[in-house]
C-alpha cells in the first residue's frame, strides 16, 4: 500500500511552495514587452518589493538566481583589488566571498564555523585594525541556509559605527526575506540581495538587489561596472528596456505580482509572526524527538535560529533513510544537508534540512512533522515522545 498519493510537499529551503495564485498568474500567453500592461505591472512591483525589504532606497530586478544577485550587488561596489570583509557562517558566506574573489576583490574572511552566529565584536576589531580604511564593505549572510543560523545585521551595523568605519554593510537575505524579520533601513543595511524562489514564493529566476544612496555613491566612484550588472539604469529606467537590460522576465513578473499581492494582503509583520510560530513548533518537536534519540538541532540557541529553515543532524544511517522514506511513502521531500561536512565525507548524509519558508501554513507544518514522526516509527529510529503534542501547543498559542 502507498500513502503518497495527493499533493506533494517540497519542504526544502527553496525553491519553496508556489501558491496557486502565482501559478495561475503565470499561465498565460506571452505579453507585449514593448507597451501596455506589462509596463504598468513592472512599475507596480517596485514599491511592493521595497515594502518587503523595508526600505525607502532603490530596488532592482535581475534575470538571475541568488548567485546572480550576489554578483550583481558586488559588481556595483567592488572591483579588482578592492577590499571586503566577510564574517562567514556556514556555507553561503563562503560562496559570496568566492564570488567576490572571482571579480578580483581581496576578501578578508573571518570564519565562525558551521554552528555559530557571527560575532559583531570580532568584526569591529577587524575594522579598527583597518587603519587606512581600505575595506569598502562588510558582506554577511542574514540567514545561512546551510547551518540555519540567523545573524544579527543591526549588531553588525553597530559594530561598523563603533569602529567609526565608512564600510558599507551588505546583507544576503536570499533565505530570510519575507520569512525572518528584516528591516533594511532601520538596521542600517546599505545593500540587500534576495531571490524569487524562497520567501517570495515565485520560481527561481529573479535576483533582487536593494541599495541606498550611500551605496549608490560608492557605485558612482567605480571606474567601470559591467553593463549588465550595473544597477543605475535598472533603478532609474528612462525606457522600459533598462529595467532588465534586455527582454523582461515576463511570466516571472506576473508571478511576482501575484505573490506581492498576497504579501501585501497578509502584511509583512503577520508574515514574520507566522514564520516565527511555525519555527517554534518545529523546534519544539525536534527538541522532544532529541530527548530520546540522535536528532539534534544544529543551532542550539533559539535566538540564533532562522525562522525560514532548520538544519538538523541525525547521523548515519538515519539521515538518508529518513529522507527516502518520507519522499516515497508520504509525498514529502526534505532538504539534504549542505556544507555541514567536508566534500566527499559520507557523514554529511547524517544532516538534513527543513524548509518552512513562504507559502506554508499550520497544517503543512503538522504534516511535515507528522511525516517525520511516521518515518521514525517505520524505520525504528529512536526518538523522544510527545513531539507532535509539543508542536501543537506552540501552534495553539495564536
Ligand atoms: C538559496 C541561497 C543562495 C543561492 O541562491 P541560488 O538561487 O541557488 O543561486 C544564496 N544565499 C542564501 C542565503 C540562500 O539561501
Amino acid at each position: 500500500m502507498g500513502l503518497s498519493g495527493g499533493r506533494e510537499y517540497l519542504a526544502i529551503p527553496g525553491p519553496s511552495v508556489m501558491p496557486e495564485e502565482v501559478l495561475r498568474a503565470m499561465h498565460r500567453a506571452a505579453p507585449n514587452i514593448y507597451e501596455g500592461e506589462l509596463h504598468e505591472l513592472t512599475h507596480s512591483l517596485i514599491p511592493d518589493l521595497k515594502y518587503v525589504a523595508q526600505t525607502e532606497g532603490h530596488a532592482t530586478i535581475y534575470i538571475a538566481n541568488g548567485h546572480g544577485a550576489w554578483e550583481a550587488a558586488l559588481a556595483n561596489v567592488a572591483g579588482p583589488d578592492d577590499r571586503l570583509l566577510m564574517p562567514a557562517t556556514g556555507r553561503f558566506g563562503h560562496g559570496w566571498a568566492e564570488m567576490a574573489e572571482g571579480l578580483g576583490a581581496d576578501v578578508e574572511l573571518i570564519d565562525f564555523g558551521r554552528a555559530a552566529p557571527l560575532d559583531p565584536d570580532r568584526v569591529e576589531e577587524a575594522l579598527r585594525a583597518d587603519k587606512d580604511r581600505k575595506i569598502k564593505a562588510v558582506i554577511a549572510t542574514h540567514v545561512d541556509t546551510s547551518s540555519s543560523v540567523l545573524n544579527d545585521m543591526a549588531g553588525l551595523r553597530a559594530a561598523i559605527d563603533a569602529a567609526g568605519h565608512p564600510a558599507l554593510l551588505m546583507a544576503d537575505c536570499i533565505a530570510s526575506m519575507g520569512c525572518d524579520r528584516f528591516e533594511m533601513d532601520a538596521w542600517g543595511v546599505d545593500v540587500a540581495v534576495a531571490a524569487s524562489q524562497k520567501g517570495l514564493m515565485v520560481p527561481p529566476g529573479l535576483g533582487l538587489v536593494f541599495f541606498n544612496d550611500r551605496a549608490a555613491e560608492v557605485r558612482k566612484n567605480m571606474q567601470r561596472v559591467s553593463r549588465y550588472w550595473d544597477w543605475l539604469p535598472r533603478a532609474n529606467p528612462e525606457i522600459y528596456y533598462q529595467y532588465f537590460g534586455g527582454t523582461a522576465p515576463t511570466h516571472h513578473l506576473y508571478g511576482l505580482r501575484a505573490a506581492l499581492d498576497m504579501i501585501r494582503a497578509e502584511g509583512i509583520e503577520p508574515i514574520w509572526a507566522r514564520h516565527e510560530r511555525h519555527a517554534r513548533a518545529i523546534w519544539a518537536a525536534c527538541e522532544a524527538w532529541g530527548q530520546g534519540g540522535p536528532l539534534r538541532l544544529n543551532i542550539a540557541d533559539r535566538a540564533h535560529r532562522s525562522r525560514a529553515v532548520t538544519s538538523l543532524r541525525i547521523g548515519l544511517p538515519h539521515g538518508p533513510r529518513l529522507r527516502k522514506w518520507v519522499e516515497k511513502h508520504a509525498g514529502l521531500t526534505l532538504g539534504i544537508g549542505l556544507g555541514m561536512s567536508e566534500e566527499g565525507d559520507p557523514s554529511g548524509g547524517g544532516f538534513f534540512r527543513l524548509g518552512h519558508m513562504g507559502h506554508v501554513n499550520a497544517q503543512m507544518i503538522m504534516g511535515l512533522l507528522g511525516g517525520i514522526e511516521t518515518a521514525f516509527v517505520a524505520l525504528d529510529v529512536p526518538h523522544g515522545k510527545g513531539a507532535l503534542e509539543a508542536a501543537a501547543v506552540e501552534l495553539a498559542a495564536v
